[in-house]
């Protein structure tokens, strides 16, 4: 038998995270999807590096940052981290990228999620060939139109793609966004399948491009996401609890 002390903040998560992965397996069992085809990443920004470390050992492996300096931060402590050694987490960069951060990206990121202009995949291009990497990205969508939230509409998503797919050390593996904020989750089931739809349509305009992922779906509506076809889902609050932005 074994006895292991836990401190009440990883029993809270491993429930969470439990429950995620349930309402993950009857989501996509609503729509005859397998489970594999969707990737739970772990949003842990404003977190702090130990509660990286209780997820990943909670089977987490994939985490979401949106500030620069705090993947920095913790990717150096991954790797003083022995623990992690032979199975590293992978960093995803899920917010607004400012272009003169992109440098510090190459390797220590495998997905950028939201790249919104052509000018800023400009940068990544440059950036990551100085260092001899790929930059896979996400376009960032912003398909309901809202003022607040950054991405490309979806009426420009075919002529800007275009334009992009012509960087060397970029690889555009998908779509992102983020919904609108609701309380009610269904509502957010039109936006999620008009993501679904534009990327069947960019497929057939791009059939050379490895074009697969769809990155929808936060704490309150990715189960509706992921009946809508999302391949990553980003839940951040639900496993790591409520983010507090004013803290010391
Ligand atoms: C913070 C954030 C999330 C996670 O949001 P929750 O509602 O806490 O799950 C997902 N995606 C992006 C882009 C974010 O910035």
């Amino acid at each position: 038998m074994e006895f292991t002390f836990r401190s009440e903040r990883e029993e809270v998560m491993k429930k969470e995270i439990e429950i995620v992965r349930e309402n993950i397996r009857h989501a996509c069992s609503r729509v005859n999807r397998s489970e594999k085809e969707v990737l739970l990443l772990g949003v842990s920004k404003t977190k702090p590096y130990s509660a990286i470390q209780e997820a990943y050992s909670l089977g987490i492996q994939d985490f979401g940052e949106n500030k620069v300096q705090e993947i920095r931060d913790k990717y150096e402590l991954m790797q003083e981290d022995c623990l992690m050694k032979d199975c590293p987490p992978h960093f995803h960069m899920i917010g607004t990228l400012q272009k003169n951060k992109v440098k510090y990206l190459p390797g220590k990121v495998v997905l950028l999620h939201s790249v919104d202009s052509v000018s800023l995949a400009e940068v990544i291009d440059k950036e990551f060939a100085k260092k001899d990497f790929i930059a896979r990205i996400l376009i960032e969508v912003n398909v309901a139109k809202e003022d607040s939230k950054s991405g490309f509409y979806i009426e420009e998503l075919e002529e800007k793609v275009a334009e992009m797919a012509k960087l060397s050390h970029i690889e555009i593996r998908g779509l992102m966004t983020v919904a609108p904020f609701t309380e009610h989750p269904e509502e957010n089931r039109p936006v999620f399948r008009a993501l679904r739809e534009s990327l069947f349509s960019l497929q057939k305009k791009f059939p050379s491009l490895p074009l697969a992922e769809l990155s929808m779906g936060m704490s309150g509506d990715y189960e509706v996401a992921i009946e809508e076809g999302a391949t990553i889902i980003r839940v951040g609050s639900f496993i790591f609890g409520e983010r507090n932005y004013q803290k010391l």
